[in-house]
C-alpha cells in the first residue's frame, strides 16, 4: 500500500541529501516503527508519504495513487486517505475535545447525524468519553494525544501516520498511547509510528525501518 521506488530527496535550498536511494515497502494492516537519530530522514520519509515534499528522483505508490503524477487538486482526497498524529497534538484551544474531533468531520462535509453518531463511538474507542465536554488545556499530554489520535481516526483512514505521538507525553502514557495504535492496527488500519524511544519500540513486537543518513535499513 505504501511503496518507495527509488527515492532520493534533495532539499534544494541547501543541498542536503536527507533521503538516498530508498526502497521499501509497507503492505496493508501492517504496524510500524520508523527509528533512527535525529537528521536521519524520518520527517523527510512521512513527508514524502505525505506528499508535502515531492522526491527528487523515485516516486511512492501510495494505494492508486503516484507522487509522479498526483495532481495538486488531488492531494486534499489523497491525505483524507491518512490520519495525521503530530508530536504536539495540533488541537483547537477554543473548540472542545468532541468538537475538535467532530470538526475534522465537517471540514469534508460530513451530516450532523452521522457526526453525532460517529464521534462518541471514537471517544469511547480512546477512552475519553468521559473528556467530551473538557476544553484541549484542561487535559493531560496522554489525553491530549488521544484526541488528536481520536480526530485522526474520526474519518476512517487506510493508515495513521504519528509523527514522535510520544514526544509530549510521560513515560507510562506512552506505552498506553503505542498500546492504542496497536489495538487500532487489530482493527484493520496501517499504523506508521516515528519514534526515537528505543525502550518502547522493544516493548512492542513490530517491524522496524532503521533510517540511518538518509538510507534505510531493515
Ligand atoms: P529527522 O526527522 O530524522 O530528524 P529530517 O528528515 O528532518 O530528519 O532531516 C533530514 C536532513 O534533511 C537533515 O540534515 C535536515 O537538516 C535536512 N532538512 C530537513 N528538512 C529540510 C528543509 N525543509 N530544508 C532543508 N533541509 C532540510
Amino acid at each position: 500500500m505504501i511503496e518507495f521506488r527509488n527515492v532520493s530527496k534533495v532539499y534544494d535550498s541547501n543541498g542536503t541529501h536527507a533521503l538516498s536511494n530508498v526502497n521499501i515497502k509497507i503492505e496493508d494492516g501492517e504496524f510500524v516503527f520508523v527509528v533512527g537519530s535525529s537528521g536521519a530522514g524520518k520527517s523527510t520519509f512521512l513527508k514524502l508519504i505525505m506528499h508535502e515534499e515531492k522526491p527528487t528522483e523515485g516516486e511512492i505508490i501510495f494505494n492508486d495513487y503516484s507522487s509522479a503524477t498526483l495532481k495538486k487538486k488531488q492531494v486534499p482526497y489523497y491525505r483524507r486517505e491518512m490520519g495525521i498524529v503530530f508530536q504536539d497534538f495540533r488541537l483547537i484551544p477554543k473548540m472542545s475535545v468532541y468538537d475538535n474531533v467532530a470538526f475534522a468531520m465537517r471540514v469534508i462535509g460530513a451530516k450532523e447525524k452521522e457526526i453525532r453518531k460517529r464521534v462518541p463511538y471514537i471517544l469511547q474507542l480512546v477512552g475519553l468519553s468521559q473528556k467530551a465536554r473538557s476544553m484541549p488545556n484542561e487535559l493531560s499530554g496522554g489525553e491530549q494525544q488521544r484526541v488528536s489520535l481520536a480526530r485522526a481516526l474520526v474519518n476512517n483512514p487506510k493508515v495513521i501516520i504519528a509523527d514522535e505521538p510520544t514526544g509530549n507525553v510521560d513515560p507510562e502514557m506512552s506505552h498506553d498511547i503505542i498500546q492504542l495504535l496497536s489495538e487500532i492496527n487489530d482493527m484493520g488500519t496501517t499504523v506508521l509510528v516515528v519514534t526515537h524511544e528505543h525502550e518502547l519500540v522493544r516493548q512492542f513486537n513490530k517491524r522496524v525501518i532503521v533510517i540511518d543518513h538518509g538510507r534505510v535499513k531493515s
